[in-house]
């Protein structure tokens, strides 16, 4: 049995949590060919919480292994394919996080990759605030 078609549901990968979600679109192939699997991943995106967060102010700061991911995991130079997530996630007012880092972000940008401990660190300060 063949169930390749020519439609199939479109999918993004989250940037922040890197889960598979679905957009809602159809991909339809041009020829009407089956060449395509139920599902197609085509990008990345956010998913409906992390849009939802982005949406309210917040830029995620995914914790990534800088050693597992091949690169420095410096704002910006990290591809997200090549970020080995280690799973651990904060999220930070915008300003916020032009404070405490001392670097703006953008206005686009969702997410931040960090080393590990940078959040943990960032937790100890804010608790330490509150407290
Ligand atoms: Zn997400």
């Amino acid at each position: 049995m063949n169930d390749k078609s020519y439609v199939s549901l479109e999918r993004h990968v989250c940037l922040v949590c890197g889960i598979t979600f679905d957009t809602g679109n159809l991909l339809l192939d041009k020829r009407l060919r089956a060449s395509m699997e139920r599902h197609t991943t085509t990008g990345w995106g956010l998913c409906e919480e992390h849009r939802r967060l982005f949406d309210a102010g917040y830029v995620a700061l995914v914790e990534c292994d800088p050693q597992r991911s091949g690169l420095k995991p410096e704002a910006g130079c990290l591809k997200p394919e090549q970020a080995w997530r280690s799973g651990r996630l904060a999220h930070l007012k915008r300003e916020a996080f032009a404070d405490v880092f001392n670097v703006p972000v953008k206005d686009d940008q969702a997410c931040v990759f960090v080393e590990p401990g940078v959040i943990a660190q960032l937790q100890s300060m804010t608790e330490s605030r509150s407290a």
